[in-house]
Order: structure tokens, then C-alpha cells, then sequence
């Protein structure tokens, strides 16, 4: 069985901004402080935390608990209105090749696909309604389930485990997200990692997380099948080492799959025209 799990912001959907704009509704009607979350880094965190940070940015401390509950209960009623807004906008759109993929991913029965976002649950629901991917979603791990993005995806894997009557090895477990915060958590629950660079992530951040996959979106969903395991890469896997003369390289490994070992070939291809290139000039 392989548990598929999708984060929702930048991964799935990107709802133009409408739960900031909630979330700085709830905070100004508490506080009166205006767009707190303009001072805060909302990205890759779970809700909990980015409650938290927005309502002590607007008080200057941080919420008794009573406090987060008001501000967690004002949040989840303004979303509906923020996320019509942005649809209404044209600012709410879903991720390049996510429903094909999903579907996709629908028609096998050794997996299952489930939300490991940092979106409380209802908050969750209300995002993704707009796109009618809700239905691909039997289970989740939600940021109600905990502060570490880790133990979210914990959750949903034990979810998982029980709607699928086994025990499940976290090599079972694909994680994909759009920030480093997504891959680190995988990593650190011992399960694999892919990313959309589409998203909202921070790109060095993401490269130096180092996830398994790194691919724009879900428009080729030839690497995400391989990647998972669901498709054998009609290239094979090959390792081996080039050797780079007159470089200040002199070799270099790689264990790649045929379909990256393409983009290799023609860069070496190139390299090596170059290199006649400037010889004849000499
Ligand atoms: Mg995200």
C-alpha cells in the first residue's frame, strides 16, 4: 500500500491569499492592528503556529487560550467570504496538472491519497471546496492535529493505516508539498519527499532541504509515477561516473533515471560542441 500525501496551499490550490486575509479580519476585529500577517511568515507553518505569531504581532504578546480559540472560531467564519472573493477575482486556482493526476491516482487500488496540510480541518474543507478535489480525500493530518508539521503527517498516516486495515512502513509514505518546511517534516518522520516549485516555496531553501523530486507542477506526471513507484521508467535507472577533461571537475557520479539521464546527455552534447567550438577558433 503507498499513502500519498498532499499539502494543500501552493501544492493543490492557491487560494489568492484569501486565508491571510481571514486571518488579518480576525486579528484587526480583536485587536484593531491592521494586516498583521504582513509581518509574519505564513508559508510551510501550520495554522496553530501562524495564529499564534498574527495575534501577537496585532497585541504585542502572545493569545491566552481562550483568545486563540475566538481568534481560531472568527477565522474559520471569515474564510468562506475571502475564498469567494478570490474566486470571484479569478485569483483562486488550482495547481497546474493536480487533477488529472489525482484522478489518475484515483483508479489504482494500491494507494491512497490523503491531506497532510497545516490547515486546520475545517479550514482545509473551505480551501480546497471551490476546486472539487475534495472528493480524491478520504483522510488527512491537519495543523488541528499538532504545531510540527511532522507529527501532521504522523497522524495521517495512522489515519491511513486504519481505513486500509494495516500497518504501514514509512518507506510506504510520499509526502509532496511546495516549501522546505514540507520536505523537512517528511524527512524527519522518515518518509519520502517530492515538491512543486510552482508554489509558494522559497526556492534555495527547497534546493538545500534536498527533496527526492523536484518538479514544476503535475503537468508531467511522468516523474511523480516513477517517483512513487507506479510506473517503471522506460529508460531504466543507470550509475555510473563522466569524466570531465580539462575541467576543473575531473569526474562526476550519478544515479539517475533514464528520463533525467536525457537532460545529461544533451548537456554534455552541448559541452562538447562548445569545447570544438572555441578549439576551431583558436
Ligand atoms: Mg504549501
Amino acid at each position: 500500500m503507498k499513502i500519498i500525501l498532499f499539502d494543500i496551499d501552493g501544492t493543490l490550490v492557491k487560494a489568492g491569499g484569501a486565508g491571510a486575509r481571514a486571518l488579518d479580519f480576525a486579528v484587526e476585529t480583536m485587536t484593531g492592528h491592521k494586516k498583521a500577517c504582513d509581518s509574519i511568515q505564513l508559508q510551510g507553518a501550520t495554522d496553530k503556529t501562524n495564529f499564534v505569531n498574527a495575534f501577537a504581532a496585532g497585541a504585542g504578546r502572545k493569545p491566552t487560550k481562550r483568545e486563540l480559540d475566538t481568534l481560531t472560531r472568527k477565522y474559520v467564519d471569515r474564510l468562506p467570504h475571502e475564498v469567494l472573493r478570490s474566486v470571484k477575482a479569478k485569483k483562486y486556482l488550482k495547481v497546474k496538472g493536480v487533477e488529472k493526476f489525482l484522478d489518475r491516482l484515483a483508479g489504482r487500488k494500491d494507494v491512497l491519497v490523503g491531506l497532510g496540510t497545516g490547515n486546520l480541518k475545517d479550514g482545509a474543507f473551505i480551501k480546497l471546496e471551490p476546486s472539487g478535489l475534495m472528493k480524491h480525500f478520504a483522510f488527512g493530518g491537519y495543523g488541528c492535529d499538532s504545531h510540527h508539521r511532522s507529527e501532521v503527517l504522523q497522524k495521517a498516516v495512522q489515519r491511513a493505516a486504519r481505513i486500509a486495515r494495516t500497518s504501514i512502513k514509512d518507506g510506504e509514505v510520499f509526502v509532496i508539498g511546495d516549501t522546505h518546511r514540507d520536505v523537512e517534516a517528511a524527512k524527519e518522520a522518515g518518509y519520502h519527499s517530492g515538491v512543486v516549485l510552482d508554489g509558494f516555496g522559497d526556492r534555495a531553501l527547497i534546493m538545500r532541504s534536498n527533496p527526492e523530486l523536484l518538479a514544476r507542477d503535475f503537468s508531467n506526471m511522468k516523474p511523480w509515477l516513477i517517483w512513487l513507484g507506479l510506473e517503471k521508467d522506460p529508460r531504466g535507472v543507470r550509475r555510473g561516473t563522466y569524466i570531465c577533461p580539462d575541467s576543473p571537475i575531473e569526474h562526476a557520479h550519478y544515479g539517475r533515471t533514464g528520463l533525467d539521464l536525457r537532460d545529461i546527455e544533451l548537456g554534455m552534447r552541448k559541452l562538447r560542441e562548445a569545447k570544438r567550438k572555441a578549439a576551431g577558433k583558436k
